[in-house]
């Protein structure tokens, strides 16, 4: 790994299960594009929920990269071990007063906000301090302003954060880093320059971008790939039991996955070993077949 790279992608699942098809789509998608310019990618293990990780599920899904070939271009970072960036980061944008300390219930949020395409916008109780008497339960940036980026697969992006996210979460109730802080700030650490994710990530980019320029830092590129959806249109997630992955047949997964991505390797590959498969998947790539498109069925459950 060099230390600054032209080119820096990575994967992040949360170890919350085994890699099923609708992850591997986005490990292979985010490993291709950085591959294919010739950059690094590196793996991330997104451990800052204890409540929802299942155990071994870390190793099992590093296990599952191996078989495919997916290998990362340094060490795995976990994000559990970088919780001192994280709540110095925390630190950093209350003394700015990018940040405040909140003492509301999500009970209450739910019962107060109003409704926004994101779910319920917070509806400012705490941002001009503590009600007297109350105590901090959690740490909400200020969602204010208008983002705007290009996606590299879904174009032109504007968001105005007070409408469509508001204050939003950086530390919860059980004093954990909470996702959008915890991305932005170890994709700043480790040099991502591209972030490629899954569609119902988009949502996302906004808020982890206002944590950045909160910080100082250049926001990465970013592209969302389509996600994978099973019959009822519905994502594919461990919460629904997407099958994982067969690890004993890592070139037919490589295949379905590619094929989603609509890559179309020759019929002489079916059966080739995934160093072979990505070698000509890195060759051949090509993203722009995937302009526009938010989402596709799985081949698989
Ligand atoms: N860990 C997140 C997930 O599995 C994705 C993080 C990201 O790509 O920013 O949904």
């Amino acid at each position: 790994m060099t230390a600054t790279a032209a080119y820096r992608g990575r994967f992040a699942p949360s170890p919350t299960g085994p890699l099923h098809f609708g992850s591997l789509v986005t490990a292979l998608g985010s490993y291709l594009e950085a591959r294919s310019r010739g950059g690094e990618w590196l793996v991330r293990i997104d451990d800052i929920d204890p409540a929802r990780e299942q155990p071994g599920a870390a190793d099992a899904i590093l296990h599952t990269l191996a078989r495919l070939g997916l290998e990362p271009d340094g060490p795995v970072v976990y994000q559990s071990r970088r919780l001192d960036a994280h709540h110095a980061a925390i630190a950093e944008l209350v003394e700015h007063g990018r940040a405040f300390a909140c003492s509301c219930t999500r009970k209450m949020v739910l019962r107060q906000g109003r409704p926004g395409p994101n779910g319920v916008i917070y509806p400012g109780t705490c941002r001009n301090g503590l009600p007297p008497g109350h105590e901090a339960r959690t740490w909400r940036a200020r969602g204010e302003g208008t983002v705007r980026f290009r996606d590299g697969l879904q174009g032109p992006v504007q968001w105005d954060l007070a409408e469509t996210t508001g204050d939003f979460l950086i530390r919860r109730a059980d004093g954990w880093p909470a996702y959008h802080l915890a991305a932005a700030v170890d994709d700043i650490a480790s040099g991502i320059t591209h972030v490629v994710r899954g569609h119902d990530l988009l949502a996302c980019t906004p808020p982890q971008i206002r944590i950045m320029q909160y910080l100082g830092a250049e926001p990465p590129a970013y592209a969302h790939l389509p996600l994978a959806v099973n019959a009822d249109g519905r994502k594919l997630s461990k919460q629904n039991l997407a099958a994982p992955l067969d690890d004993d047949a890592p070139g037919a997964a490589l295949l379905a996955a590619l094929a989603f991505l609509r890559q179309e390797p020759p019929g002489e590959l079916a059966g080739a070993p995934p160093a072979e498969l990505l070698a000509w998947a890195v060759a051949h790539w090509d993203a722009s077949l995937l302009q526009g498109v938010t989402a596709a069925a799985s081949p698989v459950g």
